[in-house]
């Protein structure tokens, strides 16, 4: 094909900002941003900031700092996710409208008090890949009206898809193709399993996206031909497939790489001090070195 009329493969790197960036973040970022030179392709930089109680416009500029201190160059505008929260609620009512979107009113704490009870019976109440219980789905069976009218009240309530009624929507069975590897080693055409996570959060009273959904929302909107991320998120991968599908967007290709462990073997967060980028640089290391480091 003539590569002048090929599309450019469109590469992100999509950090939030609730801590400094760490050396899983470097490794991340090196990839996104290599992978887009080595094939011609772009690389974006996506402010994934919708959790208000933990992102901060000090940890965004910090991002800045960081990947620039690295050498890596992005495009500008930098697309934040908090200006567009319009466009995650105008996905969210479209789902709403075909009744694949429930109000769901039980907190954290009455669903784990839910699945306690449950789970004092010596049965086993089912747990998404992260560990976390199912919805019980108290709200499922509520009629449009019924549901209609929680959202009226000004109930505290999450939006959560109806798993069962959004898989029934499928012709197929879903699929995406991996070129980096899953927990378990999985690559090549992997098979979506999308009702392993139950009825997920689209939305909460304090944050008007989850994750999944403004992901999903944005991946599209930019055109994102190549999700490069860590293997944390491998098996969230299902629910945004099914999102893509329900929504009528494209399907990128994904590579999750390997996570970075801390000296105690665990997985890395934001609170890890010592591996966060700037305190190797503050310790005299430099860009090359990190490289080294994680790549
Ligand atoms: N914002 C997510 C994070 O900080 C990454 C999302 C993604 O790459 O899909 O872990």
């Amino acid at each position: 094909m003539n590569p002048l009329l090929s599309k450019p493969r469109i590469f992100r790197f999509a950090p939030s900002p609730n801590g400094r960036l760490h050396l899983g973040h470097a490794l991340s970022a090196f990839l996104n941003h290599d992978k887009a030179r080595e094939k011609g392709g772009r690389f974006l930089l996506r402010i994934e900031d919708i959790d208000t109680t933990r992102c901060t416009p000090e940890f965004e500029t910090a991002i800045y700092e960081d990947l620039a201190w690295l050498g890596l160059a992005w495009e500008n505008p930098v697309r934040r996710q908090s200006d567009h929260l319009d466009l995650y609620r105008d996905a969210l009512d479209r789902l709403f409208e075909r009744g694949l979107v429930y109000p769901a009113l039980l907190s954290r704490g009455e669903i784990k008090a839910a699945v306690a009870r449950f789970e004092a019976e010596g049965k086993q109440w089912p747990r998404d890949p992260d560990g976390t219980p199912h919805y019980p789905g108290t709200e499922r069976t509520l009629s449009s009206a019924g549901r209609r009218e929680i959202l009226d009240s000004g109930r505290p309530h999450a939006l959560r898809l109806d798993m069962g009624n959004a898989i029934a929507q499928l012709d197929a069975g879903l699929s995406w193709q991996e070129t980096g590897a899953g927990p378990q080693g999985e690559t090549g055409l992997i098979a979506a399993d999308p009702a392993a996570w139950g009825d997920v959060v689209l939305s909460r009273s304090d944050a008007p996206s989850s994750y999944h959904l403004a992901v999903t929302v944005d991946d599209a909107l930019q055109g994102v031909t190549d999700v490069v991320r860590g293997r944390d998120l491998f098996h969230a991968t299902a629910v945004h497939r099914l999102l893509q599908h329900l929504l009528g967007l494209p399907e990128p290709g994904y590579h999750h790489h390997r996570l970075i462990p801390g000296a105690d073997g665990r997985k890395l967060s934001k609170s890890n001090g010592d591996t966060g980028i700037v305190a190797f640089r503050e310790a005299g290391r430099s860009p090359g070195d990190i490289r080294a480091m994680v790549l």
